[in-house]
Parts: structure tokens; C-alpha cells; sequence
């Protein structure tokens, strides 16, 4: 079985992935080892090769339980599990990671707008979002291994950021 941890970027995917009793894909360091077709050329950053990850992913024990962690590994499988985290809190991490302005603007909305979880409602049959807002990373790991074991399901629907910034 593989599962998909993804969230915006800084929600705490990588960290909640090393947490997890379970082996981790880290779709973005495929992209980094060769499945991309290089810079794109507006956005600075590598241009995955969908259909190569696919063909890699599928080639993996189905047996097995993996993690696909990365902001877009819900476009390989049945069931994700979706990161939040309030943009407030988002924010700030991003500024530490020295993101651009645009780029943290860029990140900030799509949370807020519930971007990837929509697309993952779009593409798999199981979502489940957990939000992560002041929660300790174990405490989330823990809530992911609940879901993965079939223990515990969150459907969308957990968060609403627009009360925040509208509310
Ligand atoms: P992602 O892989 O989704 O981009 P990271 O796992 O790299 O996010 O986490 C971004 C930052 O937030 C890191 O500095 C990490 O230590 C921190 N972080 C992640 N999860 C939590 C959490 N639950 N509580 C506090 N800090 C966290
Ligand atoms: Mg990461």
C-alpha cells in the first residue's frame, strides 16, 4: 500500500515522514536524481517527470507500506493524507527557509484556499487532512500512523483558514 503525506510546503511533511515507523519515498529527491526535465524557466525550480515517478512508484512492492512524502506525491495514489497548518504559523516558517516574498505569497494562499487537498480530493478515493496547528511533530506522526493503520479517519473538512484571515 502507498500512502501519500502531503501538505504546502512547510506544513511538516519531511519531518513527520521521519517520525513514521514505515519506509519513506521522498518524491522530491527522485526529482532531484534525475526524474525532471530540468529548470523551468519562469519558476526556477525542476520540472518533474510525472510519467517517470509513476513508472518508478509502480515498480515498488505493493505489499508494503510506504510513505510518498512531497507536495505532490497525492498524484500517484489512492489515498493522502493531507498536512495543515494555520498561514500564520506557515509563514513564519517560510520566511525562515528564506523563501522569496512571492513565493511565501505563492504558498500562503494555497493553503489558505485549501489548494492540495482539493486536488487530492480530485484524484483519490481516500483524504483524510490533519490540522497540525500546535500540535508537536510526534503528536501528528501519531495521528498519521492512526489513519494509515485504518484506525482514525479525518475526512476535508478539518480546517477553515478564510476565518482566519476573514472571520
Ligand atoms: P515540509 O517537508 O512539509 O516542507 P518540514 O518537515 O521541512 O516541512 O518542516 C518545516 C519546518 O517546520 C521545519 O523547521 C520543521 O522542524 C518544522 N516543523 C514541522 N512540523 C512541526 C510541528 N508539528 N511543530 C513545530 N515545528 C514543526
Ligand atoms: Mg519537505
Amino acid at each position: 500500500m502507498q500512502i501519500a503525506l502531503t501538505g504546502t510546503p512547510g506544513t511538516g511533511k519531511t519531518t513527520i515522514a521521519g517520525l513514521l515507523p514505515y519506509r519513506v519515498i521522498d518524491i522530491n529527491a527522485l526529482v532531484k536524481g534525475g526524474m525532471n526535465f530540468g529548470k523551468d524557466p519562469e519558476r526556477g525550480c525542476l520540472e518533474a517527470d510525472m510519467d517517470a515517478l509513476a513508472n518508478y512508484l509502480a515498480k515498488l512492492d505493493p505489499d508494503e507500506t510506504l510513505i510518498l512524502e512531497g507536495h505532490f506525491s497525492h498524484h500517484f495514489v489512492d489515498m493522502a493524507i493531507v498536512l495543515r497548518l494555520a498561514p500564520s504559523l506557515l509563514r513564519s516558517r517560510l520566511v525562515a527557509r528564506g523563501y522569496s516574498a512571492s513565493k511565501i505569497k505563492e504558498n500562503l494562499e494555497a493553503e489558505a484556499l485549501d489548494v492540495i487537498l482539493v486536488e487530492a480530493v480530485e484524484l483519490c478515493g481516500q483524504v483524510d487532512e490533519i490540522d497540525t496547528t500546535g500540535k508537536s511533530p510526534l503528536q501528528v506522526a501519531e495521528i498519521v500512523e492512526e489513519i494509515v493503520r485504518g484506525d482514525l479517519r479525518l475526512p476535508p473538512g478539518q480546517v477553515d483558514w478564510l476565518n482566519e484571515f476573514f472571520g
